[in-house]
């Protein structure tokens, strides 16, 4: 039903008249279709899967909680029927040049448009104007106005201030703290020697001890260098290694909170240990993203990635829709109707969007055969390292050369440039081949100095010196983009 008949738009945000003509055309699948939005997927397997087959059970239990933080039990059959497509029809896979990747492209494609992005600024409320959104008002109190706001945040975030208080009334305060939340998450980040994987490993790999529940000892470990060695030194692997963390953190910085952040660390190694023994003898590098860490950096609440649990109960329809209660609000992202990861969010912001087109009477967006294939597939052809001081710059070795940098938190190149200009950000767009964008950027933060003519202050500083001993190539990229790249 669903390879049938391609939707990318939520449910609750198709036209009328789009439903309609589809109920006409097919309405034994239509009507099929709408009983798999109110079915559990323990209910759906049942007539093909004998309930006493528990193992088996346990098998899906693992894959939909991958997905969605949910067993067999809790998912909506739809989901659970979307995800198993998605994973053995088409199946998974990495974007080439790290996950990095679809936000620059995404970025790239804003700028393209005519878009802005605004970066390191959080938004403190929405503002509104005789009851409907009228732009944001941010942290440091200014204020930018809009026709329309689209919001792509948590529930709780939303309605525990975004909003102001006085628009909320109790009962729906009431629903957003009855909403049960997905499990936090650790995510520990390894550099490993290339001999800690054992030949033969998939980029993918998933650990389950305890298979009853989504157990704290499920582990998810990512090797994107099996997949694109370009991303890490040669003789190197990265790994990301994910769990829930089902336990209460202490406030971030307490000895408490260090404490446990070890002992955290330790208990992911000791399971991934187990299949990969020469795990801690080859560790290069180690971090580990605590759910608070992830909290800091993403606003998911307590590190709860993926939005409200997709459970019957707070399924679909009844979560929050793309159209908000205040004219002009609207939503998208992991809390509304098609709930966690990348493709569900996808289709939510496109239900969004599609709802703010039909608002001024444009043509909305709806799935086509692409005229051209903007998906490519680089199976035989992998990204390698280039080598960052030799190669000639042109558009294709610049993005390449570019992925050197490690886009750093505290990045050491802007501090020391005399300008002060946005180094991270610039290379960010050129690793995208966002040519045009990397040039506004650049310019945009310039004072006085062309970095053709400056003796390269930033390289010395670059934080790449402190696994490598050579920087990223700064000043050559930079000045090739101030030649050779005119807007
Ligand atoms: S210091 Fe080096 S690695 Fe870090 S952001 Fe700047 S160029 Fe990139």
């Amino acid at each position: 039903m669903i390879v049938a008949d391609p939707v990318i738009v939520p449910p609750t945000e198709m036209k009328r008249s789009d439903s309609l003509k589809a109920l006409l055309k097919h309405p034994v699948r239509q009507a099929r279709m709408i009983r798999l939005l109110f079915r559990s997927t323990e209910e759906l397997m049942s007539k093909f899967i004998d309930p006493k087959a528990e193992e088996l059970y346990q098998f899906f239990d693992v894959l939909t909680s991958t997905y969605c933080y949910t067993t067999v039990k809790e998912t909506p059959g739809v989901l659970a029927v979307t995800m198993f497509i998605d994973n053995h029809e088409g199946g998974g896979f990495y974007p080439s040049g790290s996950s990095q990747m679809i936000p620059n492209k995404l970025e790239k494609s804003i700028e393209r448009n005519g878009g802005y992005m605004l970066y390191e600024n959080r938004v403190d409320e929405i503002l509104f104007e005789d009851g409907k959104a009228a732009g944001i008002k941010l942290e440091d109190g200014s204020e930018i106005g809009s026709n329309y706001v689209i919001y792509g945040g948590t529930v709780w975030n939303l309605y525990g201030g975004i909003i102001p208080k006085e628009r909320i009334g109790p009962e729906k305060l009431k629903w957003v703290e009855s909403l049960e939340p997905t499990f936090p998450a650790i995510v520990v980040y390894a550099a490993v020697d290339y001999s800690a994987v054992p030949i033969g490993t998939n980029p993918v790999e998933m650990f389950v001890e305890e298979f009853d529940e989504i157990a704290e000892s499920d582990v998810t470990v990512y090797i994107s260098s099996i997949d694109d060695p370009s991303i890490c030194p040669e003789g190197t692997h990265v790994m990301s290694m994910i769990a829930p963390s089902k336990k209460k953190w202490p406030p971030r910085g307490t000895e408490q909170y260090k404490e446990m952040k070890k002992a955290e660390t330790e208990r992911v190694l000791k399971l991934v240990e187990k299949k990969f023994p020469k795990l801690r003898d080859s560790l290069k590098h180690l971090e580990t993203a605590t759910p608070l860490t992830i909290e800091r950096y993403t606003l998911k609440n307590e590190g709860r990635v993926g939005g409200p649990k997709q459970s019957i109960g707070q399924e679909l329809l009844k979560r929050l829709h793309a159209r908000s209660e205040w004219k002009n609000l609207f939503i998208c992202g992991d809390s509304t109707v098609m709930g966690m990861g990348t493709p569900a969010v996808t289709v939510s912001g496109i239900g969004a969007a599609n709802l703010i087109l039909r608002d001024l009477r444009m043509k909305e967006y709806s799935y086509r055969e692409p005229e051209v294939e903007r998906v490519h597939y680089l199976s035989e052809k992998k990204r390698k390292a280039v080598d960052l001081e030799k190669t000639a710059l042109d558009r294709d070795t610049v993005p390449l050369i570019s992925g050197s940098c490690q886009l750093c938190e505290i990045p050491g190149c802007k501090m020391k440039c005399p300008d002060g200009k946005d180094i991270r950000g610039v290379l960010r767009r050129l690793e995208s081949g966002n040519f045009p964008g990397a040039k506004r950027r650049l310019l945009e933060t310039k004072v006085s100095t062309d970095c053709a003519d400056c003796p390269g202050y930033c390289e010395k500083s670059c934080r790449r010196l402190s696994f490598d001993d050579r920087p990223v190539p700064i000043k050559r990229l930079l000045s090739w983009l101030e030649k050779e790249v005119i807007i």
